[in-house]
Protein backbone atom coordinates (compact mmCIF):
# COMPACT_ATOMS: atom_id res chain seq x y z
CA UNK A 1 0.00 0.00 0.00
CA UNK A 2 0.89 3.23 -0.99
CA UNK A 3 0.69 3.92 2.92
CA UNK A 4 4.21 1.93 3.60
CA UNK A 5 6.11 5.25 2.55
CA UNK A 6 5.16 7.83 5.29
CA UNK A 7 8.54 9.37 4.84
CA UNK A 8 7.48 9.97 1.33
CA UNK A 9 3.74 11.01 1.54
CA UNK A 10 3.89 13.72 -1.45
CA UNK A 11 6.10 11.57 -3.91
CA UNK A 12 3.34 8.39 -3.03
CA UNK A 13 0.59 10.70 -3.77
CA UNK A 14 1.83 12.39 -6.71
CA UNK A 15 2.36 8.57 -8.49
CA UNK A 16 -0.62 7.36 -7.17
CA UNK A 17 -2.76 10.16 -8.43
CA UNK A 18 -1.17 9.93 -12.38
CA UNK A 19 -2.22 6.37 -12.06
CA UNK A 20 -5.61 6.79 -10.86
CA UNK A 21 -5.80 9.15 -13.50
CA UNK A 22 -4.13 7.64 -16.19
CA UNK A 23 -1.67 9.57 -16.55
CA UNK A 24 1.21 8.17 -16.56
CA UNK A 25 4.63 10.00 -17.80
CA UNK A 26 6.63 8.22 -20.55
CA UNK A 27 9.51 8.63 -18.19
CA UNK A 28 10.16 9.60 -14.30
CA UNK A 29 13.74 10.08 -12.55
CA UNK A 30 13.17 10.06 -8.94
CA UNK A 31 16.23 11.84 -7.32
CA UNK A 32 17.30 12.07 -3.90
CA UNK A 33 19.93 11.13 -1.24
CA UNK A 34 20.50 7.54 -0.86
CA UNK A 35 18.32 5.64 1.99
CA UNK A 36 15.33 8.03 0.60
CA UNK A 37 13.58 4.94 -0.38
CA UNK A 38 13.29 5.64 -4.17
CA UNK A 39 14.33 1.70 -5.09
CA UNK A 40 11.62 0.76 -3.06
CA UNK A 41 8.71 3.16 -3.95
CA UNK A 42 9.86 2.35 -7.84
CA UNK A 43 9.37 -1.41 -7.33
CA UNK A 44 5.88 -0.45 -5.38
CA UNK A 45 4.90 1.74 -8.38
CA UNK A 46 5.55 -0.51 -11.39
CA UNK A 47 3.39 -3.20 -8.97
CA UNK A 48 0.78 -0.38 -8.60
CA UNK A 49 0.90 0.01 -12.68
CA UNK A 50 0.53 -3.74 -13.44
CA UNK A 51 -1.87 -4.82 -9.53
CA UNK A 52 -4.67 -6.97 -10.72
CA UNK A 53 -7.00 -4.81 -8.60
CA UNK A 54 -6.00 -1.77 -10.90
CA UNK A 55 -6.84 0.64 -8.16
CA UNK A 56 -3.84 2.86 -8.38
CA UNK A 57 -2.06 0.81 -5.12
CA UNK A 58 -0.85 -2.54 -5.28
CA UNK A 59 -2.39 -5.29 -2.98
CA UNK A 60 0.97 -7.55 -2.59
CA UNK A 61 -0.54 -10.52 -3.03
CA UNK A 62 -2.14 -10.57 -6.37
CA UNK A 63 0.05 -12.78 -9.46
CA UNK A 64 1.36 -9.55 -10.94
CA UNK A 65 2.20 -7.91 -7.46
CA UNK A 66 4.35 -10.93 -6.46
CA UNK A 67 6.34 -11.64 -10.07
CA UNK A 68 7.17 -8.40 -9.75
CA UNK A 69 8.80 -8.68 -6.07
CA UNK A 70 10.56 -11.33 -6.82
CA UNK A 71 11.73 -9.56 -9.88
CA UNK A 72 10.21 -12.74 -12.28
CA UNK A 73 7.81 -10.57 -13.97
CA UNK A 74 8.38 -10.13 -17.80
CA UNK A 75 7.19 -6.54 -18.32
CA UNK A 76 9.23 -4.86 -15.72
CA UNK A 77 12.84 -4.91 -16.30
CA UNK A 78 15.64 -3.79 -13.85
CA UNK A 79 18.88 -2.33 -15.13
CA UNK A 80 21.92 -1.86 -11.95
CA UNK A 81 24.73 -1.09 -12.68
CA UNK A 82 28.14 -3.67 -12.98
CA UNK A 83 31.46 -3.07 -11.93
CA UNK A 84 29.41 0.51 -10.99
CA UNK A 85 29.05 1.09 -14.62
CA UNK A 86 26.02 0.65 -16.88
CA UNK A 87 27.01 -0.01 -20.41
CA UNK A 88 25.17 0.05 -23.74
CA UNK A 89 24.61 -3.29 -23.79
CA UNK A 90 22.14 -3.20 -21.03
CA UNK A 91 20.11 -0.70 -22.86
CA UNK A 92 20.35 -2.35 -26.12
CA UNK A 93 18.94 -5.86 -24.30
CA UNK A 94 16.14 -3.27 -22.69
CA UNK A 95 15.50 -1.89 -25.97
CA UNK A 96 15.49 -5.59 -27.60
CA UNK A 97 12.92 -7.09 -25.04
CA UNK A 98 10.75 -4.22 -24.79
CA UNK A 99 10.55 -4.21 -28.72
CA UNK A 100 7.57 -7.19 -28.23
CA UNK A 101 4.68 -6.68 -27.73
CA UNK A 102 3.35 -6.47 -23.62
CA UNK A 103 3.28 -9.60 -22.44
CA UNK A 104 0.46 -9.26 -19.86
CA UNK A 105 -0.72 -5.93 -20.15
CA UNK A 106 -0.86 -2.63 -22.12
CA UNK A 107 2.65 -1.43 -19.85
CA UNK A 108 6.17 -2.13 -19.67
CA UNK A 109 8.38 -0.58 -17.51
CA UNK A 110 12.42 0.00 -16.64
CA UNK A 111 14.09 0.71 -13.61
CA UNK A 112 17.16 2.43 -14.02
CA UNK A 113 18.80 2.39 -10.56
CA UNK A 114 21.93 4.54 -10.16
CA UNK A 115 21.36 6.11 -13.96
CA UNK A 116 24.22 8.40 -12.85
CA UNK A 117 26.33 5.77 -13.50
CA UNK A 118 25.38 5.32 -17.33
CA UNK A 119 28.58 5.65 -19.56
CA UNK A 120 28.96 7.81 -22.77
CA UNK A 121 27.49 5.43 -25.22
CA UNK A 122 25.03 3.86 -22.90
CA UNK A 123 23.49 7.33 -22.10
CA UNK A 124 23.39 8.36 -26.08
CA UNK A 125 21.67 5.12 -26.79
CA UNK A 126 19.41 5.99 -23.98
CA UNK A 127 18.63 9.35 -24.96
CA UNK A 128 16.98 8.06 -28.56
CA UNK A 129 14.83 5.47 -26.04
CA UNK A 130 13.47 8.74 -23.86
CA UNK A 131 12.77 10.14 -27.10
CA UNK A 132 10.97 7.91 -28.91
CA UNK A 133 9.63 5.67 -26.13
CA UNK A 134 7.69 3.21 -27.42
CA UNK A 135 3.72 2.71 -27.01
CA UNK A 136 3.11 1.72 -22.97
CA UNK A 137 6.53 2.15 -22.42
CA UNK A 138 7.38 3.76 -18.07
CA UNK A 139 11.26 4.54 -17.47
CA UNK A 140 11.79 4.93 -13.93
CA UNK A 141 15.62 6.35 -13.82
CA UNK A 142 16.97 6.32 -9.94
CA UNK A 143 19.86 8.98 -8.75
CA UNK A 144 21.24 10.12 -5.60
CA UNK A 145 23.36 12.49 -7.92
CA UNK A 146 21.48 14.12 -10.24
CA UNK A 147 24.24 16.66 -10.78
CA UNK A 148 25.81 13.83 -12.97
CA UNK A 149 22.99 13.47 -15.59
CA UNK A 150 23.02 15.04 -18.34
CA UNK A 151 20.25 18.32 -18.91
CA UNK A 152 19.21 16.24 -22.47
CA UNK A 153 18.14 13.55 -20.26
CA UNK A 154 16.78 15.50 -17.69
CA UNK A 155 14.64 17.32 -20.01
CA UNK A 156 12.77 14.08 -21.39
CA UNK A 157 11.57 13.09 -17.54
CA UNK A 158 9.15 14.31 -14.60
CA UNK A 159 11.50 14.72 -12.16
CA UNK A 160 10.42 13.23 -8.67
CA UNK A 161 11.96 14.94 -5.62
CA UNK A 162 12.60 12.63 -2.81
CA UNK A 163 12.95 14.50 0.50
CA UNK A 164 16.16 13.00 2.66
CA UNK A 165 15.51 10.71 5.46
CA UNK A 166 14.56 11.78 8.99
CA UNK A 167 16.92 10.81 11.85
CA UNK A 168 14.22 8.19 13.20
CA UNK A 169 13.87 6.40 9.81
CA UNK A 170 17.93 5.63 9.35
CA UNK A 171 17.98 5.12 13.06
CA UNK A 172 15.48 2.29 12.33
CA UNK A 173 17.24 0.63 9.46
CA UNK A 174 20.60 0.80 10.87
CA UNK A 175 18.84 -1.14 13.95
CA UNK A 176 18.00 -3.91 11.44
CA UNK A 177 21.07 -3.93 9.98
CA UNK A 178 22.43 -4.75 13.56
CA UNK A 179 23.93 -1.50 15.01
CA UNK A 180 23.05 -1.28 18.87
CA UNK A 181 20.32 1.55 19.11
CA UNK A 182 21.85 3.94 21.10
CA UNK A 183 24.61 4.08 19.07
CA UNK A 184 22.19 3.89 15.81
CA UNK A 185 20.35 7.06 17.15
CA UNK A 186 23.53 8.96 17.43
CA UNK A 187 24.92 7.81 13.90
CA UNK A 188 21.63 8.71 12.58
CA UNK A 189 21.33 12.23 13.66
CA UNK A 190 24.75 13.05 13.19
CA UNK A 191 25.13 11.59 9.50
CA UNK A 192 23.01 13.13 6.40
CA UNK A 193 22.31 9.59 4.51
CA UNK A 194 21.63 6.09 5.62
CA UNK A 195 25.27 5.64 3.73
CA UNK A 196 26.91 8.06 5.97
CA UNK A 197 25.26 7.15 9.20
CA UNK A 198 26.13 3.39 8.03
CA UNK A 199 30.09 4.46 7.85
CA UNK A 200 29.84 6.45 10.88
CA UNK A 201 28.99 2.77 12.81
CA UNK A 202 31.53 0.73 10.84
CA UNK A 203 34.53 2.80 11.96
CA UNK A 204 36.01 1.77 15.05
CA UNK A 205 36.01 5.13 16.73
CA UNK A 206 32.55 5.53 17.14
CA UNK A 207 31.33 3.65 19.66
CA UNK A 208 34.70 5.22 21.39
CA UNK A 209 34.89 8.39 20.79
CA UNK A 210 30.94 8.57 22.20
CA UNK A 211 32.21 6.62 25.29
CA UNK A 212 34.49 9.63 25.78
CA UNK A 213 32.29 12.22 25.22
CA UNK A 214 30.14 10.98 28.54
CA UNK A 215 33.45 10.35 30.49
CA UNK A 216 34.61 14.35 29.63
CA UNK A 217 31.01 15.33 30.72
CA UNK A 218 31.27 13.69 34.06
CA UNK A 219 34.99 14.71 34.50
CA UNK A 220 33.96 18.23 33.35
CA UNK A 221 30.97 18.21 36.30
CA UNK A 222 33.39 15.96 38.99
CA UNK A 223 37.27 15.88 38.89
CA UNK A 224 37.72 19.85 38.05
CA UNK A 225 40.57 20.52 35.81
CA UNK A 226 41.84 16.65 35.31
CA UNK A 227 39.28 16.68 32.82
CA UNK A 228 42.24 18.91 30.62
CA UNK A 229 43.98 15.29 31.51
CA UNK A 230 40.87 13.42 29.75
CA UNK A 231 41.29 15.47 27.09
CA UNK A 232 45.01 15.06 26.46
CA UNK A 233 45.64 11.68 27.00
CA UNK A 234 42.02 10.17 25.70
CA UNK A 235 41.64 12.12 22.86
CA UNK A 236 44.40 14.97 21.88
CA UNK A 237 46.91 11.77 21.59
CA UNK A 238 44.88 9.53 19.13
CA UNK A 239 46.35 9.31 16.05
CA UNK A 240 44.42 11.55 13.33
CA UNK A 241 42.87 13.72 16.40
CA UNK A 242 42.13 16.41 13.60
CA UNK A 243 40.16 13.66 11.49
CA UNK A 244 38.13 12.67 14.30
CA UNK A 245 37.36 16.60 16.00
CA UNK A 246 34.22 16.93 14.15
CA UNK A 247 32.53 14.00 14.98
CA UNK A 248 33.95 14.28 18.48
CA UNK A 249 32.48 17.88 18.77
CA UNK A 250 29.06 16.51 17.22
CA UNK A 251 28.58 13.77 19.63
CA UNK A 252 29.13 16.56 22.35
CA UNK A 253 26.86 18.72 21.18
CA UNK A 254 24.15 15.88 21.33
CA UNK A 255 25.45 14.61 24.81
CA UNK A 256 24.56 18.42 26.19
CA UNK A 257 21.53 18.37 23.88
CA UNK A 258 20.52 15.28 25.97
CA UNK A 259 21.38 16.43 29.36
CA UNK A 260 18.92 19.46 28.33
CA UNK A 261 16.28 17.65 26.90
CA UNK A 262 16.02 15.58 30.35
CA UNK A 263 16.04 18.61 32.17
CA UNK A 264 13.17 19.91 30.30
CA UNK A 265 11.20 16.42 31.10
CA UNK A 266 11.27 15.55 27.14
CA UNK A 267 12.88 12.25 27.40
CA UNK A 268 11.29 10.80 24.29
CA UNK A 269 13.63 13.16 22.28
CA UNK A 270 17.31 11.87 23.72
CA UNK A 271 19.20 10.06 21.66
CA UNK A 272 21.29 8.09 23.42
CA UNK A 273 18.47 6.89 25.45
CA UNK A 274 21.02 3.62 26.08
CA UNK A 275 22.98 5.97 28.73
CA UNK A 276 19.75 7.18 30.94
CA UNK A 277 22.15 6.35 33.92
CA UNK A 278 24.57 9.10 33.67
CA UNK A 279 22.26 11.14 31.68
CA UNK A 280 20.25 11.36 34.72
CA UNK A 281 23.09 11.97 36.87
CA UNK A 282 24.99 14.72 35.28
CA UNK A 283 21.54 16.27 34.21
CA UNK A 284 20.46 17.01 38.08
CA UNK A 285 23.98 18.23 38.58
CA UNK A 286 23.90 21.31 36.04
CA UNK A 287 21.09 24.07 35.72
CA UNK A 288 19.49 24.58 32.26
CA UNK A 289 20.91 27.72 31.57
CA UNK A 290 24.18 26.02 32.04
CA UNK A 291 23.06 23.68 29.15
CA UNK A 292 22.19 25.99 26.78
CA UNK A 293 25.58 27.98 27.33
CA UNK A 294 27.83 24.59 27.29
CA UNK A 295 26.03 24.15 24.17
CA UNK A 296 26.51 26.95 22.47
CA UNK A 297 30.66 27.10 23.82
CA UNK A 298 30.58 23.60 22.15
CA UNK A 299 29.14 24.84 18.79
CA UNK A 300 31.60 28.11 19.29
CA UNK A 301 34.63 25.66 19.26
CA UNK A 302 33.41 23.64 16.10
CA UNK A 303 33.30 26.96 14.28
CA UNK A 304 36.69 28.00 15.45
CA UNK A 305 38.34 24.60 14.14
CA UNK A 306 36.63 25.10 10.65
CA UNK A 307 38.81 28.44 10.70
CA UNK A 308 41.97 26.10 11.32
CA UNK A 309 41.99 27.27 15.24
CA UNK A 310 44.92 25.56 16.93
CA UNK A 311 43.15 22.01 17.90
CA UNK A 312 44.58 21.68 21.42
CA UNK A 313 44.53 25.00 22.46
CA UNK A 314 40.82 25.24 21.67
CA UNK A 315 39.60 22.15 23.43
CA UNK A 316 41.20 23.51 26.19
CA UNK A 317 39.58 26.69 26.84
CA UNK A 318 36.48 24.65 25.48
CA UNK A 319 36.95 22.25 28.57
CA UNK A 320 37.70 25.21 31.17
CA UNK A 321 34.45 27.55 29.79
CA UNK A 322 32.67 24.49 30.73
CA UNK A 323 33.78 23.87 33.83
CA UNK A 324 33.04 27.59 34.64
CA UNK A 325 29.45 26.47 33.60
ZN1 LIG B 1 -1.70 -6.75 -6.86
Amino acid sequence: MWSEFPAQKQVAELLYRSLKHNRLSHAYLFSGPKGAGKKKVAKHFAKAIFCLKQNGDSCGICKNCRLIEERNHFDVHWIEPERNIIRIKQVEDLQKKFSYRAAESSHKVYIMDEADKMNQEATNRMLKFLEEPPQGVVAILLTSRIQDILPTILSRCQIITFAAPSPEIIAKELEQAGVKPGLARAAAQIANDVEEARRLCETESFAQLRSLVIQLSEDILERGTYALVTIHDKFLKQEKATDKIDLFLDLFLLWFRDLLFFSLGKESQITNKDQMEPIQKQALRMSQRRLVDGMGTILVTKNRLTHYANLQLSLEDMVLRLQEG
